[in-house]
């Protein structure tokens, strides 16, 4: 019998378990401290739960965590690590050190549905989505865990497609039950699913991060199928409307490709359609993949573009590469390769 995995509940869903099986609402307050606080990883460890309640327990759930099965380093610091998810599926999570900062960069798919043309994840179509616990599996079960000082879900899939397990994750992040980690420490980055976004925005305080990477509709559609579906314009309009109150931030992710979003008319149209948003935005160097007709701008034209910027008011900011040598720089994440070989070993 395959046992239901109790790492990645949050409290309330807890107490439904703990409550089904018999047992009094306060044990899942102490599974959370177990499991969150002490990452303990097995029943028998909990001490001040009572040998009937740890075989209750056991009888039909575990708390098992899984382990890395590669890890590559970057000669800049940067980890990429691959975990199996299920049969014949992988997900890579990147470690990103940076002076006192320590970031992991966490998927929230296996692979992705929605075609950016520039992104290796979006070759290799979707195979699943992640669990809550698959998602903080990432995070809790790594050496650097105790250094992390950031989570960005900007890793494989996208995160607003797998919203219910996203929002899990981070209340049990964030909760006093759980990490009780500050929101401000969290980004989650989107396309652009509107409904998605007005949801993430009301149930949760992380930051917001909008892969934005061209102004105008028409070529922001040829780079994202999404512009079909949620208009830029909508998307901003939703933006301006809620009311980004406290210490909480919104950044618009721009990659930079040679000849197609680099000019002086798209530093007037982005100040243009971004005026009156309290924003930042990330000029990222685009990392060539196989297959597509795309380059990167220059560093001269990236350092040109952010002037431009910044003379319109923008805050603009040059994102360091990272991991580039590993593939685990921003776009590079796929284990398409991995699941053909696999496949092709099993037969
Ligand atoms: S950029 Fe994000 S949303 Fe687009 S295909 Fe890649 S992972 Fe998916």
């Amino acid at each position: 019998m395959i046992k239901e995995n109790l790492f990645g509940k949050t409290l309330s869903e807890l107490q439904e378990v703990v409550i089904k099986i018999g047992l009094q609402k306060f044990v899942a307050k102490q599974l959370t401290d177990w499991m969150y606080k002490k990452r303990i990883r097995s029943f028998e460890e909990m001490h001040n739960l009572s040998k009937q309640t740890r075989e209750k327990l056991a009888e039909s759930y575990d708390i098992s965590y899984t382990t890395s099965t590669s890890i590559q380093e970057s000669v800049d610091g940067t980890k990429k690590y691959l975990f199996p998810v299920k049969p014949h599926q992988f997900i890579e999570t990147a470690y990103i050190p940076e002076g006192d900062r320590a970031t992991l960069c966490v998927s929230s798919q296996v692979g992705c549905k929605m075609g950016c043309l520039f992104c290796m994840t979006g070759k290799q179509g979707f195979q699943g989505d992640l669990s809550s616990g698959e998602i903080l599996n990432q995070i809790f079960n790594i050496p650097e865990f105790e250094k992390l000082t950031n989570v960005v879900y900007m890793g494989m899939g996208e995160p607003f497609d797998n919203l219910d397990e996203v929002l899990k994750s981070i209340e049990i992040l964030t909760s006093d039950y759980g990490l009780g980690w500050s929101p401000k420490r969290i980004t989650v980055s989107t396309i652009g699913i509107i409904p998605a976004m007005k949801r993430f925005l009301n149930q949760s305080k992380a930051n917001l991060a909008i892969s934005l990477h061209n102004p105008f509709e028409d070529e922001r559609k040829k780079l994202m199928p999404i512009e079909s579906v949620y208009h830029l314009t909508k998307l901003l309009d939703e933006i301006r409307s809620f009311e980004f109150s406290g210490q909480r931030r919104i950044s618009f992710e721009y990659i930079m490709f040679k000849g197609e979003n680099d000019q002086q008319r798209h530093i007037n149209e982005l100040a243009r359609i971004l005026n009156g948003i309290k924003c930042r935005i990330n000029l990222i160097r685009f990392h060539p993949i196989p297959n597509v007709p795309l380059e990167s701008s220059s560093n001269e034209t990236i350092s040109r573009f952010q002037v431009g910027l910044k003379r319109k008011g923008i805050i603009t900011t040059i994102r360091a590469s990272r991991g580039e040598d590993i593939f685990a720089a921003c776009g590079l994440l796929s284990t398409k390769e991995l699941v053909k070989r696999q496949k092709n070993e099993d037969y």
